[in-house]
């Protein structure tokens, strides 16, 4: 008989969902991973594996490793401004492994990291979509259509890892519904023969396309998934089409142009929606704790999301792991989790949030966002310091609690006016 109760389900098995199944399994938790897609499955996204994610691995001895399936690390960003300064930062230093970061196609990260909690123990159901979860005396019962035929099975808690894009079970997700200033919509695809790509992730923000960006982000020496996105508020009142924006980057952009020379397209282009968190919603209910884009925690100044899906994912399972490891009341799960998700991820991200807000719609006085980008690119051109603080916060590894600290902010106009 098929196993139908378990300490702790995790639906879906994004970075969030297989790193917290990954966690528990350590900690000998009966755990569910389920998924409605079956591995390895494709996953819209810039597969940009920063630091912030890197260091998730490293915790669990995941990176750097034989198995971990980045072979192209990279050194840093480069970012081009409206005006067509370039900034190029190395921040690898200090980062395990060397590198600052590395693109993985979904499809190889997420199914890499799927076998990886499979091996360590966690309970595989594929193609299990859930459709609803109730409270039920003791925990929680999640059910849905598993290859067609209704099913359902009890957990004493459960994970909500299912991305921002869930359908019928994401009526709890903060971050789902036509987001406004709320979501970034954004295209890509892979292109291949590419010439003069160097080790960097690439920004570019382009003075027709503002107040979105391009990406240029390496898979390989000849090879990048190439991607453009904007605020769905901003892309409405632009009313152009993104597909339209999107080959505008190709064909105007100085880089994406240069590389491209001989290059061709290798894949579909497909486009999705990245989901940020709007504070008026919780990161836990009861027994039901939610990770990831389930949570919006993609980050909305640089729209990564695979760090704090992991991180999230790494911070559930540490809280419900501890709760059934000494028998602690299970409403201690969700206090633990809600608080160590805004000591770690929440107010990053609000603070984050706000820079953009300030960014995309500048304050009277500070004039445009193109003006405001070009001033910092070329202010951090002239001063490293600044240029490898700049680069570390793009990349999501210099923490946004940093503007809080008013000393941090003399430093900055000290930089500012050498
Ligand atoms: C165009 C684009 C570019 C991006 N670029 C980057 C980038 O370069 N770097 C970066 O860090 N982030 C990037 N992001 C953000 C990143 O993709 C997400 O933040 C990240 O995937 C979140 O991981 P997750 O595990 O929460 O969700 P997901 O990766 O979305 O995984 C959710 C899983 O849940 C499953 N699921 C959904 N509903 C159900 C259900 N009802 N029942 C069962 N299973 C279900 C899905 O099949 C899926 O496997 C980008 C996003 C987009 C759209």
């Amino acid at each position: 008989m098929e196993k139908m109760d378990f300490d702790v389900c995790v639906i879906g098995a994004g970075p969030a969902g297989s790193m917290a199944a990954c966690r528990l399994a350590e900690w000998g938790v009966e755990v569910l991973l389920m998924d409605r897609a079956r591995f390895p499955r494709d996953k819209v996204c810039g597969d940009g594996v920063g630091p912030r994610a890197l260091r998730v691995l490293e915790k669990l001895d995941l990176y750097p490793s034989e198995g971990f399936p980045g072979r192209y690390g990279l050194e840093g960003v480069r970012i081009g401004s409206p005006s067509g300064g370039v900034l190029e930062v190395a921040i690898a230093e200090g980062i395990a492994g060397g590198k600052a970061g590395y693109v993985v196609p979904r499809e190889q990260f997420d199914g890499w990291l799927f076998r990886e909690a499979v091996k360590r123990g966690a309970v595989s159901w594929e193609g299990m979509q859930v459709l609803g979860i109730e409270k039920q005396k003791g925990g929680l019962r999640i059910s849905g259509s598993r290859q067609g035929r209704p099913v359902s099975v009890k957990a004493r808690f459960a994970i909500g890892a299912w991305g921002g894009q869930a359908g019928k079970v994401a009526r709890p997700t903060p971050a789902s519904g036509p987001g406004g200033r709320f979501s970034v919509v954004a295209m890509r695809a892979y292109f291949t023969g590419l010439k003069g790509l160097g080790p960097f992730m690439e920004i570019h923000f382009d003075p027709e396309l503002i107040p979105g960006y391009g990406w240029i982000f390496p898979t390989g020496p000849e090879s990048a998934n190439i991607g453009y996105g904007m605020r769905q508020d901003f892309l409405r009142e632009k009313g152009v089409p993104l597909r339209r924006l999107f080959g505008m980057f190709l064909e105007t952009n100085p880089s994406a142009r240069r590389y491209l020379k001989g290059g061709r397209q290798a894949s579909p282009l497909r486009g999705a929606m990245i989901p940020f968190r709007r504070a008026r919603h919780p990161v836990a209910r009861g027994r039901l704790l939610l990770t990831g884009d389930a949570a919006g925690f993609a980050d909305p100044l640089s729209g990564e999301g695979i760090g704090t899906a992991m991180q999230s994912g790494w911070l559930a399972a540490e809280c419900v792991g501890t709760v059934l490891r000494d028998g602690l009341p299970a409403g201690l799960a969700s206090v633990a989790y809600t608080l160590s998700c805004h000591k770690e991820i929440v107010w990053d991200l609000a603070l984050a949030g706000l820079v953009q807000t300030k960014l995309l719609r500048p304050p009277l006085g500070l004039g445009t966002t193109a003006g405001i980008l070009d001033a910092f690119v070329e202010k951090a051109r002239a001063n490293p310091r600044m240029a490898r603080a700049l680069g570390r916060l793009i990349l999501g590894d210099l923490s946004r609690t940093a503007f809080l600290d008013a000393r941090n902010w003399a430093k900055l106009g000290r930089a500012w006016r050498k």
